[in-house]
């Protein structure tokens, strides 16, 4: 077994999630996507047998390689930034979290047109305000959901988001609540957004606490990345 001990922290890391989610009181499935990024195919495979059928990756091109070596049925998902001259990538992911600007957004639905199914896609957000990172800023969140109405080539599932490393708990608090709440401004805008993709391995239980349906987990799984 390439992940010895894999079993073990999937049962700790599910027993965390149900103990955060009855803290937290909003009553959410939660599915745990394994992020396997820097780690070969084997992880995916190892995923897998322990239960995890979602795994994340965030580099497209990384991502291609290791789908076609990996036989199990595992649901891809890209997390990480997409180029729009890339969108055709998406043909092997089940949703795009990081939908970070409008001009991506009208490329995906281009695609998403020009195949005939609509690209299932989650509006990311930048609520911790750092330039470095993607993302909607909270204002932008309104006027952007009723602009993609009329994007028929995707369908808008939700939000993701990313908190900052060096947050406390309260800010986590704060920020992943911020999250839920645009995802409720999307929904209540018409669209199908029930998805709130939020937490990493140091601050899962507190984004599950606030209403996550999707942890992106990867340290705690598979151990530190060597790149
Ligand atoms: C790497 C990554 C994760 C997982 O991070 P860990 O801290 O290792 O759990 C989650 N989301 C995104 C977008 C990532 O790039």
């Amino acid at each position: 077994m390439a992940f010895p001990g894999l079993a073990d922290r999937v049962a700790e890391v599910r027993a965390r999630i149900a103990a955060a989610a009855a803290r937290g009181g909003h009553g959410q499935q939660v599915t745990i996507v394994a992020v396997t990024k820097t780690h070969g195919p084997d992880a995916a495979r190892a995923a897998y047998e322990s239960g995890l059928h979602d795994v994340g990756e965030n580099k497209v091109q990384e991502a291609l390689k290791k789908i076609g070596r990996v036989a199990v049925p595992v649901r891809w998902h890209l997390i990480g930034h997409l180029q729009r001259n890339k969108v055709k990538s998406l043909e092997h992911f089940v949703m795009l979290h990081s939908l970070d600007s409008p001009r991506l957004a009208d490329a995906v639905c281009e695609f998403g047109i020009a195949r005939g199914r609509a690209v299932d896609v989650l509006v990311e957000l930048n609520l911790s305000g750092e330039d470095t990172k993607g993302g909607y800023h909270i204002s932008d969140v309104l006027p952007e959901a009723e602009r993609l109405s009329a994007l028929s080539g995707i369908r808008v599932r939700g939000v993701m988001t990313m908190a900052s490393f060096t947050a406390s708990e309260r800010e986590l608090h704060r920020t992943f609540a911020e999250a839920r709440e645009a995802r409720d401004v999307l929904a209540d805008a018409g669209h199908p957004a029930v998805e709130l993709s939020m937490g990493m391995s140091n601050d899962y239980e507190i984004a599950v606490e606030e209403g996550a349906t999707m942890v992106r987990l990867g340290t705690t799984l598979f151990g530190a990345r060597a790149k």
